[in-house]
């Protein structure tokens, strides 16, 4: 006989926001109406996967990768931090990196910011926020080294300026990976994109033209 009042008994008959049930109950929902449009879906996707696009986009639980740009699991190769920041320290983005060039083969990294990105923000005040601090460092580089711009502007113009900056600078800094630098020397074709999302309106705006060859020919389209 079980006992009324043991953890098990109430693990069965009173579910509590510990167990997250109601997130276990959307999957199976989501699974089974994914099934009944396509029976062989999961079946084809356990088997391989091959997706086209990285994205290395923001850790904010507001800009999810999949759901802005409509893509279907399998579709896309996924890497987030804070603030989307591209450092060559990083083996976890280089290990994400490398994968997705050498043997997934995709043909386009997406760097994608926000505005109002918690992380650019916290890089343009003076106080501090603990160990974040040292992970957006190039970002606080990045705005010194952009001060005179900024500084022009007013402070929401100013942190959504620092925002796109950011976006640019993360995806040359893909550019000069030595992966890209190898893949790109053996002829693999990889465009390095750099789009910015609103948040306010769910509207991503490439910034400028996609990286395709050599990162000389992007810096002129710059000038
Ligand atoms: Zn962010």
């Amino acid at each position: 006989m079980v006992d009324a009042h043991s953890p098990n008994r109430l693990n069965q008959t009173q579910p509590t926001m510990d167990t997250l049930a109601d997130l276990l109950e959307k999957n199976r929902n989501w699974a089974t109406s994914v099934k009944a449009e396509d029976p062989s879906f999961f079946s084809e996707l356990a088997n391989q996967q091959t997706p086209q696009y990285l994205w290395i986009g923001c850790s904010d639980s507001r800009v999810p990768a999949n759901q802005i740009t409509g893509l279907a699991p399998g579709e896309v190769f996924v890497h987030r931090n804070v603030a989307n920041v591209v450092a060559e320290t990083d083996f976890n983005l280089l290990a994400v990196l490398q994968y997705a060039v050498d043997v997934l083969k995709v043909r386009h990294v997406i760097v994608c910011g926000h505005y109002g990105c918690g992380g650019v923000i916290a890089a343009l005040e003076n106080f501090r926020h603990g160990i974040i601090d040292n992970w957006l460092s190039g970002i606080r580089s990045l705005h010194r080294a952009h001060r005179e711009e900024l500084d022009a502007l007013p402070p929401q113009a100013a942190a959504d300026r620092l925002c796109e900056l950011n976006v640019l600078a993360q995806a040359r800094h893909v550019a000069r990976t030595t992966i890209v630098e190898d893949a790109w020397a053996r002829g693999q074709q990889i465009s390095i994109h750099s789009w910015i999302y609103r948040l306010d309106n769910g509207i991503i705006k490439p910034l400028v033209p996609h990286i395709g060859k050599k990162l000389n020919d992007w810096n002129a389209q710059l000038d």
